[in-house]
């Protein structure tokens, strides 16, 4: 690893080069607090020896063929290049392991076409999805991409990660929604990818099919310098429904009874476990506090039109109560859909072992879990946490929450997460590799049971990228021949997802 801060692995010579070919000194930034700002990510969570994460300059290019000429330069000096467009991703997919050139992509934030007969915008990787839906709800219409970070992550971002949507049981998710892309390969080329060879057709069988390749790669494989995205109606009106549960076992067979119910306006249902309704209830100023009796909270929310919402919400009505469930309320229902983003704006306190308030970052871990399984692994995770919790004093356990999957089959797998608190002042050596352990073993259990490591973060460093190559399986050699293809020089963000190992 490379370890000296402020260390430069790129020369004066590749500078005046990186210059040339961006030919505007102030995007060609190998100054030190644009090299620190942009390894840093915005939500308040340990990045552990942070300075050694540093690139070594920051490009930031407004084309397709400046990020080509820098990706060919990259590769002829073998300097890695790591793409970043919002810093939002939760695994650290844009900070660089090894250095090097870190393109950023904001500038490009342009919407090229809104094309409202064939319903697809097209728009570079730095716009954002608040930005973009601020323009396109002047046209009645929407890009239904929706995770918790909507107000600061961008296409690009989404793109690399493969997100997942608190939409998607109705829309689906960023790789549903992504109809074509520009792409620049790790050798420079660029490249069109889409179904077959029509920018804006959502289905082909003409040869094979890159799409899903260019999604969720976290910048390993290439970089996106444009999208073609799917447009849906603007809803006409949105239903949202919180139930109250004294027990967990009811509100998860309340989720499943809810997602089966094949109702289309459905976009997704939320299942809070007690350890999350009790970190909401003491520290989230957005939630609105329940008493102790509450042990678990379902979420269902619906979008479309009235016609359709209407009828569909008295039956989610019926659903909801039908184990038990509790209706909280229009105010708290809609209020709290309503802050579904904002949630992670708030203060993070957390309990020492005393039960103190002490100022913690919030790290979580995601994964894809089936229906069948939540309960089990959800009693394991909390084990795992609540070990390391008592041996190290420095973590907390925030609880955890399952979002549905879909589209149109949100029964099937779900998002499942455990946000855990970190006591960043006192995180050292020790503890960070007690924390990379604790990460593994929440994977492992993931892998037991049938799941994969991640759902939408990304498996990109310590303590579940080694995990990849046992996910992947028999898959493995064939991810390795292709990473080994398309970047023969392992110049894209170099070190991630165990893709090293194609290079062995
Ligand atoms: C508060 C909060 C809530 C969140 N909630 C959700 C949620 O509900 N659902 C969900 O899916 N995720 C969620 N996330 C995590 C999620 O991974 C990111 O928010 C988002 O997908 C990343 O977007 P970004 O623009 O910040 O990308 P970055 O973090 O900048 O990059 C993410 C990855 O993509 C790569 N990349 C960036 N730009 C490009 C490009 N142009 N071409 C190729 N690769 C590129 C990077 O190298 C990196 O590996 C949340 C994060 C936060 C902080």
């Amino acid at each position: 690893m490379r370890g000296v801060a402020f260390k430069s692995a790129v020369d004066d010579h590749v500078l005046d080069e990186l210059r040339a070919i961006i030919g505007d000194d102030a995007r060609v930034r190998p100054d030190q607090s644009s090299r620190a700002f942009r390894s840093r990510v915005p939500a308040p969570f340990p990045v552990h020896r942070w300075a050694d994460h540093f690139p070594d300059v920051v490009i930031l290019p407004k084309t397709a063929v400046e990020v080509s000429e820098v990706v060919k330069l990259a590769n002829r000096h073998r300097i890695p290049i790591v793409p970043r467009a919002g810093g939002t991703g939760l695994s650290d997919g844009a900070v660089p392991l090894r250095g090097g050139i870190m393109i950023d992509c904001k500038l490009m934030n342009q919407i090229h076409e809104i094309d409202l007969v064939d319903r697809t915008v097209t728009v570079g990787p730095g716009i954002n999805m608040l930005k973009l839906n601020e323009e396109l709800r002047k046209y009645g219409v929407i890009y239904p991409d929706d995770p918790a970070s909507y107000p600061c992550s961008l296409v690009g971002g989404r793109i690399g990660t493969g997100g997942w949507s608190l939409l998607g049981a109705r829309y689906g998710h960023t790789r549903d929604l992504v109809i074509s892309m520009e792409v620049v390969l790790p050798t420079g080329e660029i490249v069109e990818i889409s179904e077959g060879g029509g920018r804006k057709l959502r289905k082909s069988s003409t040869g094979l099919t890159l799409k899903q390749l260019f999604t969720g790669h976290q910048g390993t494989l290439g970089i996106t310098t444009q999208a073609t995205l799917e447009l849906v109606p603007r809803p006409e009106t949105e239903f949202a429904a919180f139930f109250a549960f004294d027990d967990y076992m009811k509100a998860y067979e309340t989720v499943g009874v809810l997602t089966r119910c094949g109702l289309a306006t459905l976009a997704g249902v939320v299942l809070f476990d007690e350890w999350k309704i009790a970190y909401l209830r003491r520290d989230d100023e957005a939630y609105i506090p329940q008493p102790e009796s509450v042990k678990a909270v379902v979420a269902v929310a619906m979008y479309g039109r009235r016609l359709e919402v209407e009828p569909a919400s008295r039956e989610i009505m019926r659903l909801g109560r039908s184990r038990g469930g509790r209706y909280l309320g229009d105010e708290i229902s809609a209020g709290d859909w309503a802050s579904r983003h904002d949630r992670y704006a708030t203060p993070l306190h957390g309990r020492d072992l005393d039960g103190q308030a002490v100022i913690m970052s919030w790290h979580c871990e995601d994964a894809a879990l089936n229906y069948s399984v939540l309960p089990q692994v959800r009693e394991e995770w909390h084990a795992i946490v609540a070990r390391y919790r008592e041996r190290y004093g420095i973590f907390d356990d925030w609880g955890m929450f399952a979002y549905t999957s879909g589209p149109h089959k949100p029964w099937a797998d779900y998002l499942v997460e455990i946000d855990v608190g970190i006591w960043e002042q006192k995180l050292d050596d020790e503890t960070w590799a007690a924390w990379v352990s604790c990460k593994r073993e929440i994977a492992e259990v993931s892998l037991r049971y049938g799941g994969s490591i991640t759902a939408c973060h990304g498996a990109t460093r310590e303590g579940d990228a080694e995990l990849v190559p046992q996910e992947l399986g028999s898959a493995w050699p064939v991810v390795k021949a292709i990473k080994r293809a398309l970047d023969p020089n392992n110049v894209m963000n170099p070190g991630k997802q165990s893709l090293d190992e194609a290079y062995e």
